[in-house]
């Protein structure tokens, strides 16, 4: 018996890195799992045939997180397809690493950022607040760039991701009395199509971690599936830091 059973979770990015190990380890507890995804359809339709061999229901619906109207619509898809919905994850996100004094800086790139790193996500819990039951939980995934930047060209994407986390803390002093958790996930690098652990890059971030290696998808979704969990209950507006050590 998981100790998910009968609860239903859609996971936003869920069709491959820290969503897809997110979504998998949510079913390993019991839960039906939706996940979203922008473009990779393919790779969403095998995640879900991995989420039904685990023995749970599952479907994979496109939204574009940039878009807080299909960020909404997926709320209630989600919702229409399983008949409830018991755990938002906010994990689809963009990175787009630039110097802020570079010559060349794309301001759409900052607005395609904050758009899916931010507004899609509050687009999403606050949709899905009315719908989730008491007991209901939101988590979402942050960056450890949101509190220390630690190298150069984080500045868009580490304020989107603090903007993420300050609406998350009010959301849970609001959320609190329908007995709905809100938490965030502040991951480090982890070893994803968006920041792999071969990249030229990856030895100066490591540098900056006490572990001195990269996280498995893995080991990120273990602290989604606590916040998620029963066990969390007392646990709301707080940051878990999954980062090997990059705060320390
Ligand atoms: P990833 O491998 O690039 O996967 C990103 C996921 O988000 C994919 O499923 C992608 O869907 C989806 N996505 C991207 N843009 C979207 C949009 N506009 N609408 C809907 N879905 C969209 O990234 P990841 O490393 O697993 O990152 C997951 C989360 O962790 C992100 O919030 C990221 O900021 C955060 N994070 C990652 C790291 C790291 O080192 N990897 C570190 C700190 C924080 P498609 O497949 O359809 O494109």
């Amino acid at each position: 018996m998981g100790k998910l059973n009968g609860k239903v979770a859609i996971v936003t990015g869920g069709s491959r890195g820290i969503g897809a190990a997110s979504a998998r380890a949510l079913a390993d507890e019991g839960a039906d799992v939706a996940i979203s995804y922008s473009s990779s359809a393919d790779r969403a339709k095998a995640v879900v045939a991995d989420l039904e061999a685990k023995g749970v229901r599952a479907a994979a619906f496109r939204a574009d997180q940039a878009d807080a109207a299909q960020a909404a619509g997926l709320i209630h898809s989600v919702k229409e397809h399983f008949g409830r919905l018991d755990i938002l994850v906010n994990n689809a996100g963009v990175s787009a690493p630039a110097l802020i004094d570079s010559e060349d800086v794309d301001e759409s790139s900052i607005d395609h950022q904050f758009a899916v790193n931010y507004t899609g996500p509050v687009a999403a819990i606050r949709t899905a607040f009315p719908i989730l039951p008491e007991g209901g939980r939101i988590v979402s995934i942050s960056s450890g760039v949101a509190t220390r930047t630690g190298f150069s060209g984080m500045a868009d994407y580490a304020a989107s991701k603090s903007a993420l986390e300050g609406y998350s803390r009010g959301a849970a002093r609001d959320l609190a009395h329908r007995g709905i958790t809100v938490n965030v996930v502040q991951v480090g690098f982890t070893d994803t199509e968006m920041n792999p652990a071969d990249s030229a890059a990856a030895p100066m971030f490591l540098s900056t971690t006490a572990i001195g290696r990269y996280a498995r998808p893995e080991e990120i979704a273990a602290g989604v599936v606590f916040l998620a969990s029963p066990e969390a209950s007392y646990v709301t507006g707080t940051v878990l830091n999954i980062d090997g050590g990059y705060r320390a």
